[in-house]
């Protein structure tokens, strides 16, 4: 039995890297996901298996209750809400390992003494360690993010001393644990417990609104090591294989998003760290200044019509008004009347990393016109016609030249340089980062106001007419 759990867990591994490689280009998502779900599907199934699995009455119970659940779930969320789901669904991997530190501890497997036992008690603590931190980090950004807590960054004076002082004390905390007896390392354990929660949720809350997108992939990488730190804790290598690809996985996409914008990972970890205090979002005294000049649908047509290349740049509205369909039908018309049209992606459109990739595939646009920032942002300037479908802090040109702003430094689409840029939005509110966008009163600008999919609909039949 112990041979064919071992061929199993390496099936699942194979199919957990093999479903990492299909997730990396659109063409092979979808087969990187069958991968994926089948791989779980055997980790699940020869787990049952496993001799220290006896009760199967709490396991098929937990899993009917907990899959249906999760199945309810998937299928309500909105497209929108996707990265909050993520980031609570991070929370459950850190507060699985919390518990499952503390039942190890509490009822151990195995009688271990010596350097084994000791080994053993790193490896709860750990475990426990790294669960709380993701379990308290993950609900702090869930709250974030979905907007039950504001985006500002918690800025209290010392905060590195803090988080450095809560760090090491942790860490001291395993002496006394691993050698005080039961009853005190208990009381250890918890003490250290509540330390690493509050040091996870600092850490989030320390963070910006524009530096979220690092910080989701962060919990998703540190929610891998936490696996990874059970399956040592439990001897369980399949555990350790699949923790480790997550974990290193969401430390390369964080690696990623950071250089896409321009961001050290400390910086962001940190919260600000080393740039001085980071500037909080929210309205500042210097607005933009200049006219802002609306235009209306015929004109528009008219001015696409005549154009021969078009950019889109989609955003987090085009995703809030459902506009992808009519995106879509939009730029295949154009391309029929034998047009230039590409979409432009910013690395941290939207509110999940390959967001406006999802939207545009499940729509039918064709891959090979979405183009990611750095393969398109030098043709603004020979564009006729940029379209900004709902996004707002990715096209916002201080970033580039506002050493104030809290995006500073993020390269963006340069939509402004193209010929005319036409901004759809609902009104002139900012976006996720909470700045004002001088884009909307640049002389090349346009405003087109109104739901992004009403207005793509009324510019489709437009055009058609
Ligand atoms: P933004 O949040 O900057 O702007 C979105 C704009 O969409 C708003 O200004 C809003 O303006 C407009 N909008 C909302 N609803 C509609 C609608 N129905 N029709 C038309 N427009 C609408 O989005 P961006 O995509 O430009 O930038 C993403 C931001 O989110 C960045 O700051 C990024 O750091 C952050 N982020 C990204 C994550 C990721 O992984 N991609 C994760 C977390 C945060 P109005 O209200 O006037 O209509």
């Amino acid at each position: 039995m112990g041979n064919l759990l071992t061929v199993a867990y390496l099936v699942a591994a194979t199919l957990f890297i093999l479903s990492l490689g299909g997730l990396s280009t659109q063409e092979t998502a979808r087969r990187g996901n069958y991968f994926g779900v089948f791989g779980m599907g055997v980790a699940l199934l020869v787990t049952l298996f496993h001799p220290d699995v006896g009760t199967y009455g709490y396991v098929f119970g937990a899993t009917v209750i907990g899959g249906g659940i999760g199945a309810l779930l998937a299928s309500r969320v909105a497209m929108t809400a996707m990265p909050e789901l993520v980031a609570l669904l991070h929370s459950f991997v850190g507060a699985a390992a919390v518990l499952v530190g503390y039942s190890t501890f509490l009822a151990p497997p195995h009688e271990l003494a010596g350097v084994e036992k000791v080994i053993h008690d790193i490896e709860i603590f750990l475990d426990v360690a790294i669960g709380a931190i993701t379990l308290t980090g993950s609900i702090v950004a869930w709250g974030k993010l979905s907007g039950r807590m504001g985006g500002r960054p918690l800025l209290i004076p010392q905060r590195h001393t803090w988080n450095a002082a809560a760090a090491l004390t942790c860490c001291a905390l395993v002496i006394p644990f691993s050698f005080g007896g039961e009853g005190f390392g208990l009381a250890m354990l918890v003490a250290m417990t509540v330390i690493a929660g509050a040091l996870g949720a600092h850490l989030v809350l320390a963070i910006g609104g524009a530096d979220m997108p690092v910080v989701v992939s962060l919990l998703n990488s540190y929610s891998g090591w936490t696996a990874a730190a059970a399956g040592f804790m439990l001897g369980n290598d399949l555990l350790i294989v699949t923790g480790a690809l997550v974990g290193s996985s969401g430390a390369i996409l964080s690696y990623i998003m950071c250089e896409a914008m321009n961001r050290s990972i400390w910086n962001v970890v940190f919260g600000g760290f080393g740039t001085g205090e980071a500037v909080a979002a929210g309205p500042r005294p210097d607005q933009p200044q200049g006219e802002v000049e609306p235009i209306e649908i015929d004109p528009l047509a008219e001015l696409l019509r005549d154009a021969e290349s078009v950019i889109v740049v989609p955003g987090y509205g085009m995703a809030v008004a459902q506009a992808q369909h009519a995106v879509q039908e939009f730029s295949e018309g154009l391309r029929k009347a034998g047009k230039q049209v590409r979409f432009a992606i910013h690395p941290v459109a939207g509110r999940l990393p390959g967001h406006m990739n999802v939207l545009l595939a499940e729509a039918g646009v064709p891959y090979d016109i979405v183009l990611e920032m750095e393969e398109i942002n030098e043709d603004f300037p020979e564009t006729d016609v940029v379209l900004v479908i709902g996004a707002n802090d990715i096209v916002n040109p201080g970033a580039l030249d506002d050493p104030t702003s809290p995006i500073y430094g993020m390269p963006v689409l340069e939509s402004w340089r193209a010929k005319t840029c036409v901004v759809l939005k609902r009104s002139m509110g900012a976006g996720y980062a909470g700045v004002d966008n001088p884009l909307f009163v640049h002389p090349h600008t346009r405003m087109l106001f109104g739901d992004a999919k009403d207005s793509m609909s009324r510019l489709v039949s437009a055009l058609r007419g």
